[in-house]
């Protein structure tokens, strides 16, 4: 038997690294990657709900232009529309108009139960009550597998409202005393069907207002519900021309993860929010520091500032760097301030995280006053003079004669007239004097005033 050439440890490292190899793909794949879609189970066939949200004597929210209810069923039907264009794909609404009644959670999810759904997508849209919240956000329910689900289906709907330009708020959960806070949520996770609440905007935000305002926004939010739901099911479109059921949530930009914690309820604020004084321009009027925030429970959201020591507000900012779907966000940031000229500025920040829960920060105050900018006033007026009277009193000179059309004098024209046909009769009668005077007599005419020598 021939002797290998290869001393026996490096023959070892070899047989080790062949094993690495062949395990390591493995095991990358089973921590990570989706398979197939985002329900991890590939199906010939899917059967979807769509859930306008209220309806009949529950409007929804009334702080837009228009009601919830209205603006919930025209995006329910274009989500229909755009998503019956997917092949094997099966898609029913919960109602298809405004019904008399509200439809109860229970009755909405017993629709989706008898149709066999793969999944439950609810329609809404937001309001806050201080008009003050912005951005897009989607709730799911609280126990697994329906958490992740709902999560993986979450930051594929959220990408699309954040390319559409949105603010994201992120994904949620929201415990009541009976499981899921939310009815559909809750009586769709005890039918076993996964569900979703996707609340698009908020319709009493000026920022957000102006992404929901006609019913075109509205069809257009049904459109990028329809995408995302194809991409997470991972569905094909012969009409389309697309094919989802390779599409990996790397190739996305999305982690294939799922940090399910961070979709659990933030009970208590941001834990830290300080500010600290960087610089200060009284030439320029602005003013520097440097904010920190964190929170170990949900990532930063939002924060407002106050010039006055906490007596007003900003309207809220986003927080730099916040991707909430995903849990990030910059824990420090500079932030640089308009100060109104003559005043002492007596800096506040208020930090909020993913819930909305708020901390204040401390204040600053080490500053001076900011100084009036010289603006350029004009040039003074010259003064009147002593002797020149008021102008009311300078006494009016008569206005000119103005200069007429003589036609326009009926006087003038009927003397015209009459003088030019006197002129005419005058010029006449001469003219027959000279040519009676020619000829030495007139000839007869008939009636016709033909010449009676003429034929007939
Ligand atoms: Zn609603």
């Amino acid at each position: 038997m021939a002797k290998c050439p290869l001393p026996r440890p490096l023959l070892y490292l070899i047989f080790c690294l062949a094993i690495c190899l062949a395990v390591c793909p493995l095991s990358v794949q089973a921590e990570g990657q989706i398979s197939g879609n985002g329900l991890g189970q590939v199906k010939s066939h899917y059967t979807v709900v769509i859930d306008p949200g209220h309806g009949g004597e529950n409007k929804g929210t009334e702080s837009g232009t228009a009601l919830e209810k209205e603006m919930t069923l025209v995006t329910a039907q274009a989500l229909y529309d755009e998503l019956s264009r997917y092949d094997n794909v099966t898609v029913y609404l919960t109602r298809w108009e405004d019904p008399a009644q509200d439809i109860k959670m229970a009755d909405r999810a017993g629709l989706a139960a008898q149709v066999e759904a793969d999944f439950l997508f609810s329609i809404h849209y937001n309001a806050s009550e201080e008009h003050t919240l912005f951005g897009s956000e989607v709730w799911v329910p609280l126990k697994a597998p329906f958490n992740v689900y709902g999560y993986r289906f979450a930051t594929l709907q959220l990408a699309q409202m954040e390319e559409l330009g949105l603010f994201v708020r992120g994904v949620k959960t929201r415990e009541g005393s009976k499981g899921d806070y939310y009815g559909i949520l809750r009586e769709c996770a005890a039918l076993g069907i996964p569900a979703v609440i996707i609340e698009h905007c908020h319709v009493d935000e000026p920022r957000d207002a102006s992404f929901c305002a006609s019913r075109e926004q509205w069809e257009l939010f049904g459109q990028k519900d329809a995408l995302a739901i194809a991409q997470f099911l991972g569905l094909k479109s012969q009409e389309l021309g697309v094919d989802y059921s390779t599409l990996s949530y790397e190739s996305l930009g999305l982690p294939e993860d799922v940090p399910v914690a961070l979709t659990l309820k933030d009970e208590t604020p941001p834990q830290l929010c300080r500010i600290e004084a960087l610089e200060v321009d009284y030439e320029g009027g602005t003013l520097t520091c440097q904010v920190t925030g964190y929170d170990p429970d949900s990532p930063m959201m939002y924060y407002a500032y106050s010039l006055n020591g906490g007596e007003s507000f900003s309207p809220l900012q986003p927080w730099p760097g916040s991707r909430t779907a995903l849990g990030e966000y910059e824990e420090s940031f500079p932030l640089t301030l308009e100060v109104p000229e003559g005043s002492v500025p007596r800096v506040v920040l208020r930090a909020y995280n993913m819930y909305d829960g708020m901390t204040v920060s401390n204040l600053l105050e080490e500053y001076e006053r900011f100084p009036e900018k010289e603006t350029q006033t004009p040039a003074p007026r010259p003064a009147l003079e002593p002797d020149v009277k008021p102008v009311s009193a300078v006494p009016v000179p008569d206005p000119l004669p103005q200069k007429t059309d003589p036609l326009s004098d009926p006087l003038i024209l009927v003397l015209g007239c009459g003088g030019a046909v006197f002129a005419c009769l005058i010029f006449i009668l001469a003219a027959r004097a000279l040519a009676g005077r020619g000829r030495g007599g007139r000839q007869p005419r008939n009636r016709r005033g033909d010449s009676s020598s003429q034929p007939r």
